[in-house]
């Protein structure tokens, strides 16, 4: 089998981590597959690298220093106990340095402009996976693997948003045929940059935070792959984030709507568009941990299994604000849904979840808590004369707010889960600030109070059992 095999930031972030990918790929090509790898940065590279581009944007230059002691510090000692004294790791640590000299001289330009501009900002947090590519690719052939680097924006055609690309189909699939088969044919292991991508005329552009899991979807894609393996520091899809809930269990199958429900609503472990390639192209995907390679993990494709349980899984996205526009006179508005989500998309800010009060008398919605203030700007520009008319209200933000959601295929048709699920957080005495059903009937969406959210998990992944 073609696999595309995806390793996230720990798995690919310390010796005794790479030792083990070591023996994962090395296990596939016993087996006979043909192993297609995409790897993150080492864990915590990423945020060191926007950390710095922001602080030279605010003045600092010595961060960009400091992250680059420690960036390279970090290589260093990887290759020296993974590739010893060798010709591999001088090739190594070179680009490594060429990478790092750029990033250097990049955070310099951005702080004598004082200003970070998006695309820089993209090709500067994507050089962890530039860095790591050849390092992992150098690791494999010291131990017989016949692995070869490839940068994912020869591979990935994508569209210029920066921070957000969105892939485009047709090239990315005509670039990766054109590269990966022949590869493969020569019995080589490819090990592709996860995260970024580049635009048609070359532009380098990121998938989001996260986003190799998308690379890994997409490539699988466009290949296409077999199966698309997501190697992480967990074992699978869990009931609930197990930082919140320890008692979370591994859950054995889901379907792409259900994973795609999860991931949307705030599951890290793995990223929000991540599942609509693997959907559209009906792949099935692993969800596996790479320090517990034997777990069967989580197992994701298109059936949508009755296992009894109604509740599969719950998940929280924090730092979120929720907007209302309410006001007596809004029934007689026509077209002020309309028109405040246009306004808000026109600021390119996506929105998580709305709920409308029946009586007309109010919209709320909810979105990042650092993108509400673009999106109270906009929208009191729209509405200005309605708020002047006081036809509206003021528009109100409430932020430290959370959506949970409550997310299984069999809640569909089963009657009674919100009355379980609001009379466990009632009985806590937790309010529930807006409620939202997902037109799937697959998950039931909440806002709470920051404050009361851990608890709120806690007790909805209690009533429904779903540590047992
Ligand atoms: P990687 O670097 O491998 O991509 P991430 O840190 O992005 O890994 O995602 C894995 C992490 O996601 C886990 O360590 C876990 O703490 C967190 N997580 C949150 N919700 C869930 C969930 N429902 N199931 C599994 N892990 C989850
Ligand atoms: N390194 C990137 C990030 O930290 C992408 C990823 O890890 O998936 O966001
Ligand atoms: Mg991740």
């Amino acid at each position: 089998m073609k696999i595309t095999m995806k390793f996230g930031g720990t798995s690919v972030g310390s010796v005794a981590a790479l030792k083990q990918v070591v023996q994962i790929v090395q296990s596939a090509k016993n087996n006979g597959h043909q192993p297609v790898l995409v790897v993150s940065a080492m864990s915590g590279v990423t945020n060191k690298l926007i950390a710095a581009a922001h602080a030279a944007e605010a003045g600092d230059e010595r961060a960009a220093q400091q992250a680059r002691l420690e960036i390279e510090r970090r290589h260093a000692e990887t290759t020296r106990e993974l590739l010893g004294d060798s010709a591999e790791r001088d090739t190594v640590l070179a680009e490594v340095r060429r990478l790092l000299n750029e990033f250097e001289t990049l955070c310099h330009g951005i702080h004598v402009l004082g200003e970070l501009t998006p695309r820089a900002l993209d090709v500067i947090s994507g050089m962890g996976e530039r860095m790591n590519a050849p390092q992992v690719a150098a690791i494999l052939r010291a131990n017989g693997l016949d692995a070869v680097a490839v940068d994912a924006r020869q591979l990935i055609v994508s569209d210029g948003r920066h921070g957000a690309a969105t892939p485009q189909i047709a090239a990315t699939a005509e670039r990766t045929q054109a590269t990966l088969p022949p590869l493969l044919a020569e019995g080589k292991i490819p090990v592709i940059t996860g995260f970024i991508a580049a635009t048609a005329d070359g532009v380098p552009t990121t998938l989001g935070r996260g986003g190799s899991d998308y690379s890994a979807t997409i490539i699988g894609r466009a290949l296409p792959a077999d199966e698309i393996w997501i190697w992480s520091d967990v074992d699978g899809v869990m009931t609930t984030d197990p930082r919140i809930v320890p008692e979370a269990r591994s859950i054995r199958h889901l379907s792409y709507v259900e994973v795609g429900e999860l991931a949307y609503f705030g599951a890290k472990v793995l990223h929000p568009r991540a599942i609509r390639p693997a959907r559209q192209a009906n792949i099935p995907v692993r969800m596996l941990n790479t320090f517990n390679p034997t777990h069967p993990g989580t197992l994701i494709d298109g059936n949508i299994e009755a296992d009894g349980r109604a509740v599969k899984a719950i998940t929280a996205i924090k730092d979120m604000s929720i907007i209302t526009i309410a006001g007596t006179g809004m029934m007689g508005i026509p077209g002020v849904a309309g028109r405040t989500f246009s306004a808000v998309a026109r600021t390119g800010t996506s929105v998580l979840m709305i709920s409308q009060a029946s009586s007309e008398q109010s919209i709320c919605f909810m979105v990042k808590t650092a993108e509400s203030p673009v999106v109270l700007a906009a929208l009191r520009e729209e509405l200005a004369r309605e708020l002047e008319r006081r036809d509206l209200d003021e528009i109100s933000v409430q932020d430290e707010t959370v959506i949970l959601a409550v997310i299984g295929a069999g809640m569909k048709g089963t009657p009674g889960i919100s009355a379980k699920v609001f009379g466990a957080l009632g009985a806590a005495g937790i309010n529930i600030v807006a409620i939202a059903q997902g037109s799937s009937e697959y998950n039931i969406s909440l806002v709470v109070a920051h404050g009361d959210a851990n608890t709120a998990v806690r007790l909805i992944h209690d009533e429904f059992g779903l540590a047992a």
